[in-house]
């Protein structure tokens, strides 16, 4: 289909998105960045954040993405990412107790972080920004809209 990007977004345990956008945005670790038909080829490094997209219906769609790569071409965007899942498939109560856990450990471990670095605190940092990522992703009727 002419004026398309064919979308996969990928992790290593599944196909997130298989689907053909008009234009995608996604969290470059730089900084956000919007592909349309035609871009110049390139590859990045993805943050944690939200991908967002446009499909052949104009309608636009959220993805929670988990760091990982992004490979552009003129006509496909490639992203690799951690983990990620479609708004849509966001469990927020699941996402509620991680943000729970992730809380605790971080109380306990606050301490020791203080005088050491921690490998428990980065990972229970990372665990709480994953699950505040994923609350208000999901929790978000409708983003900016793309221009
Ligand atoms: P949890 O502690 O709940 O597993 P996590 O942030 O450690 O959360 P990830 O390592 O990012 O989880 O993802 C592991 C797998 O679980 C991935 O397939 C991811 O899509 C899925 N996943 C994690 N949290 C959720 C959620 N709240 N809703 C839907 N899928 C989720």
């Amino acid at each position: 289909m002419a004026g398309t990007i064919q979308l996969e977004v990928v992790t290593p345990e599944k196909l997130v998105v298989s689907e053909e956008a008009t234009i995608v945005m996604a969290p470059g670790a730089e900084g956000e960045f919007g592909v349309l038909p035609g871009h110049t080829p390139f590859l990045t490094a993805l943050t944690l954040g939200t991908l967002r997209y446009r499909d052949t219906a104009g309608t636009e769609r959220c993805v929670f993405v988990n760091g990982g790569f992004a490979e552009a071409l003129p006509d496909k965007v490639t992203v690799l990412a951690q983990s990620a899942e479609r708004r849509c498939d966001i469990d927020i109560n699941r996402a509620k107790a991680a943000l729970e856990r992730a809380k605790k450990r971080l109380e306990h471990s606050e301490d020791k972080a203080a005088s050491t670095p921690d490998m428990d605190f980065e990972r229970a940092k990372a665990a709480l920004a994953r699950a505040q990522t994923r609350i208000s992703l999901a929790e978000t009727r409708r983003n900016v809209s793309m221009q």
